[in-house]
């Protein structure tokens, strides 16, 4: 493939996002504000909110972080008694508030606004097509395919007119949908993001994370399975299997990195005991004699917790993390040299001094973290040996579904064997975690996707992309 149509796919796929709903409640947007605020990690670039109150959609949306965007007086202006709400994550295209969700869209069965989280490995066929038969579209958001689909089938009814739309896209989609007086939320086949049912006083809540739920104190009903609809009305919840399900490729990535730890996602299962079980596991496979381990924090956290205590080495916090980092950050041009990740994270050199270290991350994308991380704790910190552990196999393919990884070519496990990574991040040793390893920590493995470890990717491309995607692989 040519390097502008691999550019032109990537720049169209990256996008990582949190979606939360409420349904029947006076505070629908208060709650909506606190349920983002809680998946803030899922994205930074940008946040919306629409409600209604049974009338009409009233929409906020910006770019920037949740309690930013947010004032007294902006959700004054969301009344009613349900809402649904977006967190957009930062990609390398900059941001851009025309692509900040919801996605708000007036048509013949009324007004509706869409909050997806996941992309669509169809949307640029579905768009181009769309656009032929005369269809302008307000975003680059692949999201708003959806919308137009929904616009333009026949069915007779919005709910046949949803699935109609749904039923022609291919991907991943964990989707809010809001009218004026029904709040939807559909998972797409294959489920590969997450999304979960709630209740909170009398209300019902959707969130693509439980710590939303912990948040606002609502109690954790079930997940929305995959392929499945919830309509949520005055009338109550309905279920509607929707969507055929072939296979569940749950995203493996939400548990080694993107989810927050104290989440219960794809079914219950507690994401920071999944962490702790791959450290587990990975010292298990990939022992070696050290004085102490230490985390890449925050996501390094759990599984180095359970390297060490698998391994009856110490834990101890040897690297600390600035948490206010923002976009926003000038770095200085002279004077201050390789600036870069110092401002992230400091070793601590009374922990790391004349140590044999362990050093735990959950994944190596392109490698240039962990190389100034080894550089750190040996020159900085003062530790005599570095050795990497990775909490996962090495990130050999880019991911189609909503995780931001760059493309193939920038990941250094795609090209590059262990003993050359090893030299290039300077570490004294390096392994990751075994496929085995990674999947004798979850219940019911073949229950996920793993596409990024192995290139066997459960959704293809349609058409001409199936063979972009095979050319870049070969
Ligand atoms: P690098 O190898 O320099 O590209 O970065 C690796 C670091 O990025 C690891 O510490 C991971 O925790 C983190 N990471 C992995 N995947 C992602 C992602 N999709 N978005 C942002 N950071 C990530």
């Amino acid at each position: 493939m040519s390097t502008l149509a691999e550019d032109r796919l990537f720049y169209e796929i990256r996008e990582e996002c949190g979606v939360f709903g409420v349904f029947g409640h006076p505070e629908a947007a208060n709650l909506t504000y606190l349920g983002l605020y809680a998946l803030q990690h899922r994205g930074q670039e940008g946040a919306g909110i629409c409600s209604t109150d049974g009338k009409q959609l009233y929409i906020e949306k910006s770019t920037g972080l949740v309690a930013d965007i947010f004032s007294d007086k902006r959700l004054r202006k969301l009344p009613g008694f349900a809402a649904i709400g977006h967190n957009r994550y930062s990609t390398a295209g900059g941001s851009s508030l025309k692509n900040v969700q919801p996605l708000l869209a007036t048509f013949s069965l009324g007004s509706i606004a869409v909050a997806h989280n996941g992309n669509l490995v169809n949307a640029t066929e579905l768009r181009e097509q769309l656009e032929r038969e005369g269809a302008i579209f307000q975003s680059t958001a692949d999201s708003e395919v959806i919308v137009h689909l929904t616009a333009h089938s026949r069915a007779d009814t919005f709910k046949a007119r949803l699935i109609d739309a749904l039923s022609q896209v291919a991907g991943a989609f964990s989707l809010l949908v809001l009218r004026e007086k029904e709040l939807i939320a559909v998972r797409d086949p294959y489920g590969v993001r997450p999304l979960c049912l709630g209740s909170f006083d009398g209300a019902y809540v959707v969130s693509s994370e439980t710590c939303a739920f912990d948040l606002i104190g609502a109690e954790y009903i079930r997940d929305i399975e995959p392929g499945e609809m919830v309509v949520i009305s005055e009338d109550g919840v309905e279920s509607l299997k929707a969507l055929h399900s072939h296979k569940k490729a749950y995203c493996i990535f939400e548990f080694i990195y993107f989810a927050r730890p104290d989440s219960f996602i794809f079914g219950g299962i507690n994401v920071n005991e999944v962490r702790k079980s791959l450290g587990r596991n990975l010292a298990k496979e990939r022992p070696v004699e050290a004085d102490l381990v230490i985390p890449v924090p925050d996501s390094g956290m759990p599984a180095a917790l359970g390297y060490a205590t698998e391994a009856g080495i110490p834990f101890e916090l040897g690297l600390i993390r600035n948490h206010y980092v923002g976009r926003t950050f000038i770095e200085p041009k002279q004077s201050i040299r390789h600036f870069g990740v110092k401002i992230k994270l400091n070793p601590v050199r009374n922990i790391l001094r004349g140590k044999r270290v362990i050093v735990v991350d959950d994944s190596i994308v392109r490698g240039t973290t962990s190389k100034k991380i080894v550089k750190m704790v040996r020159e900085v910190g003062g530790a005599r040996e570095v050795h990497v552990r990775i909490s996962s196999p090495k990130t050999i393919g880019p991911c189609f579904y909503g995780i931001d990884t760059p493309t193939r070519r920038e990941l250094i496990a795609s090209s590059h064997r262990v003993e050359e990574i090893r030299k290039y991040i300077t570490a004294d040793s390096l392994a990751y975690l075994s496929l085995d390893g990674l999947r004798a920590s979850v219940p019911n493995p073949d229950d996920y996707c793993y596409a990024c470890f192995t290139n066997d990717y459960p959704i293809r491309f349609p058409g001409e992309q199936v063979e972009q995607m095979e050319l870049l692989f070969v």
